[in-house]
């Protein structure tokens, strides 16, 4: 048995959605002063969420609308979920990002059934307010991280990861078999942890079959 754990932002999507409205909704000193923080390792991945969000003001429904018309899916995922079907493997979106935008997306892709681990966000007028999935540290890397979740829902199972940034080391070095692009792939590289890497999810299901995964 497989379980597929896949991240959202930059890996289903071909850009870094949760980034892009951070920046278009939010306050752009902020931003900037933030991912420096994340950068020099001063501010945790849920310090810069909550921070970034904060300043965002707009209702849900405009931003829900920005998405759509910015999220572009990256080529041969259809085919990658239709293929992980098909082998009655388990495949899980794993994402930092919030259910109230990521759900949206896949509904258009047609993907709605798709099974999502995420955290939520409260559109408050006064800022947006982040709901945390899990926000217990992780003994590994000290942070609230997606670890648990992968080893959690995978109960035993091989697991293939397939992520692009930094919400995606920890889990993406507890799976079997990883596919990285991005900042997970240049960590990845300087820490000497075996990946594949990949420009779309054709490049994935090739990788998987390859690895002859039963
Ligand atoms: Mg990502
Ligand atoms: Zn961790």
């Amino acid at each position: 048995m497989v379980t597929l754990f896949v991240d959202f932002d930059g890996t289903i999507t071909e850009h870094d959605l949760l980034d892009a409205i951070a920046q278009a909704f939010g306050d752009s000193e902020i931003y900037a002063e933030v991912d420096r923080g994340l950068d020099e390792s001063r501010l945790t991945l849920h310090d810069v969420l909550r921070l970034e969000f904060a300043p965002v003001r707009a209702p849900l429904a405009e931003v829900v609308g920005w998405t759509l018309e910015h999220a572009a899916i990256r080529p041969g995922f259809r085919e990658f979920v239709s293929s992980v079907r098909e082998r009655g493997w388990r495949l899980v979106v794993l994402s930092s990002g919030f259910r109230e935008l990521i759900v949206p997306v896949l509904e258009r892709e047609g993907l709605a059934g798709l099974e999502l681990l995420s955290n939520t966000v409260n559109p408050h007028p006064a800022g947006w307010r982040v709901g945390f999935r899990d926000e217990t540290p992780c003994p590994v890397c000290g942070e609230p991280c997606k670890r648990a979740a992968v080893l959690a829902e995978a109960n035993g199972s091989t697991i293939v990861y397939v992520g692009d940034g930094v919400s995606d080391r920890c889990g993406a070095e507890a799976s079997d078999l990883v596919f990285a692009r991005r900042g997970l792939a240049s960590y990845l590289e300087e820490k000497g942890v075996p990946f594949t890497p990949f420009r779309d999810f054709f490049d994935v299901v090739a990788g998987i079959e390859r690895a002859g995964l039963a």
